[in-house]
């Protein structure tokens, strides 16, 4: 089993490498955050500068990882990945740091995963492309200070709540993606099958689009699993009737909530009456992990008008009971 799903990711993340926009033209959406981007881009070029320390934040799949190497090649230099909790020591990110050449990006995904021991490195590195580096062990150890290159940091983030104010403070760009639009996915969707030479017409590029949860990884994911469907069961070419056959197949309904979309909202209203109720509590009753909540489950349905964050916790709004065709309760606490 853990085999054949292994593969299966491998497959999904080569297969992503290959649609994966190289070029800020082909980063489809998030229009206000490309112009900025562009702009910022050509003022460093023409200065011959490094990019400005750039940090992302926004929930999974919405283009962080992509947005890194888009900067890194528009920059024309290279990209070296790391990300928080793998870079657990602060020797591990010096030697990431003194190999940069200069201008290029450092990008470290799940930056507010960093220990508090790594953030000290990074303060002065990013801010007089400096480091203090320990030498030797007991009385005879001595700190001394390397210069580096100029370089560029890009930080992503699911929340920019999650950084200590120190190391966001040291981001001169700081960019928000926001959930894509049916609109954008549909052209993200269309692009997707034309480089893996699938045939689709414009109802099944919406179809898929609109149940995608606004996120361009699930709309790539979804086009996939429709593509097989439409070879095992239709003639190969995507369309809507196929597309909706699909995404009933994979319990995937019209609102594009999944079964954990459903399970959390129907726990909300049939254990704690609508909420509100704590992120905790939330997180045990169906059996998740509070950060698969808060980063994942949550931000589509707050986005999407079914839930609302209230001091006290969590709650349902009346467009929950409505999705489910149940009567909202009739004063609803404010
Ligand atoms: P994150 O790092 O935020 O989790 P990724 O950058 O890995 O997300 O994006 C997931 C996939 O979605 C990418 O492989 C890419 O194919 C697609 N994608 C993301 N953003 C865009 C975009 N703006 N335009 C087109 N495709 C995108």
């Amino acid at each position: 089993d853990r085999l054949i799903s292994a593969q299966g990711n491998n497959d999904e993340e080569r297969q992503d490498r290959a649609i994966r926009p190289k070029r800020l033209q082909d980063y489809v959406g998030q229009v206000e955050l490309r112009q900025q981007m562009e702009i910022f881009i050509q003022a460093a070029r023409s200065r011959s500068e490094a990019l400005d320390h750039v940090l992302i934040f926004g929930p999974p799949g919405l283009g962080k990882t992509t947005l890194a190497n888009i900067v890194a090649a528009e920059m024309n230099v290279n990209l070296r990945q790391t990300s928080g909790p793998v870079l657990d020591k602060a020797g591990d990110l010096a030697a990431l740091l003194t190999n940069l050449q200069a201008h290029d990006v450092l990008f470290i995904d799940e930056i507010h995963r960093l220990s508090p021991m790594v953030e000290e490195v990074l303060y002065p590195a990013m801010e007089d492309y400096q480091i203090d580096i320990i030498i030797g062990e007991g009385p005879a150890a001595r700190s001394i200070k390397l210069d580096l290159p100029p370089f560029t940091l890009i930080g992503a983030t699911t929340r920019a709540g999650l950084l200590t104010s120190p190391l966001r403070d040291r981001f001169g760009i700081v960019q928000r993606l926001e959930f894509y639009s049916a609109e954008e996915l549909a052209s993200i969707v269309v692009r997707s099958a034309r480089m893996l030479n699938i045939i689709m017409d414009s109802g099944g590029a919406d179809e898929i689009a609109r149940r995608s949860r606004g996120t361009p990884r699930i709309a790539n994911r979804l086009l996939r699993r429709v593509r097989d469907f439409a070879e095992v069961k239709g003639d190969g070419k995507v369309t809507r009737q196929i597309a909706e056959q699909a995404l009933v197949m994979l319990k995937i309904d019209d609102q594009g909530f999944d079964s954990l979309d459903r399970k959390l909202l129907l726990a909300m209203i049939n254990h704690f009456q609508g909420g509100p109720v704590g992120l905790d509590t939330l997180a045990a009753v169906i059996s998740e992990e509070r950060g698969t909540v808060e980063d994942v489950l949550e931000p589509y349905l707050l986005q999407q008008g079914f839930l609302m964050r209230t001091p006290r916790g969590r709650m349902v709004t009346a467009k929950a009971y409505q999705y489910f065709g149940l009567q909202p309760p009739a004063a609803p606490p404010v």
